[in-house]
């Protein structure tokens, strides 16, 4: 008899899984409990900026296969790959 693909504790986890990111907030990605509270007695936030060096180097890669022109009408359809170098 073949085994099910899925398990009563798998589906338990996806369904928990679920209702966890069905609580966070797409624009910031943590809980929408926290950032949709009034601000005057909700949690208090500030921002910092970093840079995402792997992306950067997405970015510098797509923008020289287009020579820094704007990217033609079939660039969507190129698949990128980023590696760890070293
Ligand atoms: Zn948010």
């Amino acid at each position: 008899m073949r085994e099910p693909e899925w398990t009563e504790q798998d589906r338990a986890e996806i369904l928990a899984l679920g209702l966890y990111r069905a609580g966070l907030c797409p624009l910031h990605g943590g809980p929408l409990s926290e950032c949709t509270t009034p601000e005057e007695s909700g949690a208090q936030f500030e921002a910092d900026r970093s840079t995402c060096r792997a992306r950067l180097a997405l970015i510098e890669a797509q923008r020289a296969a287009d020579d820094g022109k704007a990217p033609g009408p079939y660039a969507g359809a190129r698949v990128w790959k980023l590696r760890k170098r070293g």
